[in-house]
């Protein structure tokens, strides 16, 4: 045991001590990469539901470590949130995205994940604004991709947020949707043009009747308000052929690609057009 200032003692716990040493080195090593610019992006494609072509990718950051590999952003960006470092991080992958995406041919947008820690940035609307410009993507080209916990922050300053990027021409898109608690209404006070029917519903299509439903309730709600339905999480072609069938817009997941290196990615679209 240690003494602290008072002359109490406080207990050593070598398990906590090492969780929290194995979180310092995690947070200098995360740190040290966003210098070293260790992160890359992966991207999945969104296929039109219609004509099976290829109409968008969703940029899936991975953070490759010297000595522990390819860590998935489940694993750092929580990390990254709590620290403020998802603020470089963030900037830095609005900013390769866009780069990236300005080489792509001009049919194909491309989809960025916002953490709600990057809303609390007056400057957010701006930082995109200059990643455009300095990428020369048309800002229609462009998609942000939200979740409800952005929406539960600050609602006023994220409005207004929203409202200026959406002016400024950029998509913006409901991520996992029906998995928060206030989904419903955030459509209706929120400027969205996209849902994203969350994976959890696709699970266990097309046997499921619930799942079957809910999917079906959630496709026709968005169409009816104007919005374009993307469906995550396709692994089979059962599931593909099921959601297809519900009238969804796009569909992403397994069993048309995984997240791809950019350069596979660009060899997968040459292939999937040739096909
Ligand atoms: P998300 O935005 O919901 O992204 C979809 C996740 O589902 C991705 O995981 C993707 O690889 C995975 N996925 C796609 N299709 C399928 C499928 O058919 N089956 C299954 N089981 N999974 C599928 P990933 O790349 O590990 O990303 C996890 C989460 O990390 C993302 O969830 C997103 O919330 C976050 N994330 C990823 N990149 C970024 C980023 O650049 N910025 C921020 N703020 N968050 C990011
Ligand atoms: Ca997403
Ligand atoms: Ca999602
Ligand atoms: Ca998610």
């Amino acid at each position: 045991a240690k003494a602290d200032g008072k002359g109490a003692f406080r207990r050593f716990d070598p398990a906590l001590e090492s969780r929290v040493q194995a979180r310092r080195s995690l947070e200098a090593d995360l740190r040290r990469a966003i210098v070293l610019q260790e992160f890359e992006l992966h991207y999945q494609p969104l296929v039109d539901a219609r004509s099976g072509r290829i109409t968008a990718a969703e940029a899936l950051v991975r953070w490759r470590h010297p000595e522990r590999g390819l860590i998935s952003p489940a694993d750092f960006i929580p990390l990254a949130e709590e620290t403020g470092l998802i603020g470089p991080l963030g900037q830095w992958v609005l900013r390769t995205a866009c780069a990236q995406a300005a080489r792509w041919p001009a049919r194909i947008r491309v989809a960025v994940n916002l953490s709600p820690v990057q809303f609390r940035d007056l400057r957010l609307a701006e930082t995109v604004k200059a990643a455009l410009a300095a990428s020369g993507l048309a800002a229609d080209r462009l998609e942000l991709e939200i979740t409800e916990g952005v929406l539960l922050a600050d609602e006023e300053r994220t409005l207004a947020t929203l409202t200026r990027l959406r002016a400024a021409g950029v998509g913006i898109s409901m991520d996992d949707f029906g998995t928060g608690y206030s989904s419903l209404s955030y459509l209706r006070r929120f400027p969205f043009d996209k849902i994203k029917v969350d994976q959890s519903f696709v699970r266990q299509l097309p046997g499921d009747a619930e799942s079957a439903t809910i999917v079906r309730a959630i496709i026709t709600l968005g169409t009816c308000l104007g919005m374009t339905i993307t469906v995550e999480g396709v692994e089979t072609a059962e599931q593909f052929a099921f959601t297809a069938a519900s009238g969804c817009d796009q569909v992403q997941g397994y069993h048309v690609s995984r997240p791809l290196p950019v350069a596979e990615f660009l060899s997968f679209v040459d292939a999937h057009e040739a096909a």
